[in-house]
């Protein structure tokens, strides 16, 4: 997988590809799907969602440009697997799931890997997390409509919010830099996502 799938695309952060390696992704998908854990593609994990393409997960993660200081916002846990990788790089993580059922089983997954750094909510991760703002990096692990307002206002100046962006069929995956009361935005790749339902998101 980090040879073929990541090294081969352009995946060069020395400490995304460690992650990579030290993680069991197989541990994330359903226990019938684990021949395929490796694969190149998302792999269904019930109620309609996915864990993402390992690439994909990959290229999120070096788009947030980490140095291991930071505190990450993680929006759509889904199994659990993005959220492991960035305990991995950084000190503290947050991470929101609309579906309580996805979140308690993610949690026991990462708390059984002895993962400490990691704090769940279940709810509308467009709203982010007010309490707990402001955050050096934002990621969105599901397609939205636009940008929510929200989470661009718990950014951190400097920091870095990556998101895919535009209809449920294609996405591009954006980031965006906040410079005060600023951002910048920059087009990555195309991509497709499931739907980010909330709020700031889809409806239902
Ligand atoms: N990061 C996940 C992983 O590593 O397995 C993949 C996430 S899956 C592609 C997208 C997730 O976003 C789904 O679990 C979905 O339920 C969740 N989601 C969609 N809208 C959401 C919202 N408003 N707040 C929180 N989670 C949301």
């Amino acid at each position: 997988m980090v040879e073929e799938q990541l090294k081969s695309r352009n995946i060069k952060d020395p400490r995304v590809l460690d992650a990579f390696i030290r993680i069991p992704r197989h541990t994330f998908v359903p226990s019938g799907d684990c021949e395929k854990a490796y694969g190149d593609y998302p792999i269904h994990i019930g109620l309609d969602q996915t864990i993402s393409q390992p690439y994909m997960v990959a290229l999120m993660s070096q788009c947030l440009a980490l140095g291991g200081w930071e505190s990450v916002l993680e929006i759509g846990t889904g199994s659990g697997y993005q959220a492991a990788i960035l305990a991995e790089l950084v000190q503290e993580v947050y991470t929101i799931e609309r579906h309580e059922e996805l979140s308690l089983r993610a949690q026991g997954k990462l708390k059984a890997l002895g993962f400490s750094n990691i704090k769940f909510r279940v709810g509308d991760g467009t709203l982010g997390w007010p309490e707990e703002q402001p955050f050096d990096r934002i990621i969105v692990t599901a397609g939205a409509p636009h940008v929510p307002g929200a989470l661009k206002n718990q950014l951190n100046d400097g920091g870095l919010l990556v998101v895919p962006v535009g209809p449920a069929e294609e996405q591009s995956l954006e980031i965006i830099r906040r410079d005060g009361a600023q951002f910048e935005q920059k087009t990555v790749c195309a991509c497709r996502f499931v739907k980010l339902i909330g709020e700031e998101g889809w409806a239902e």
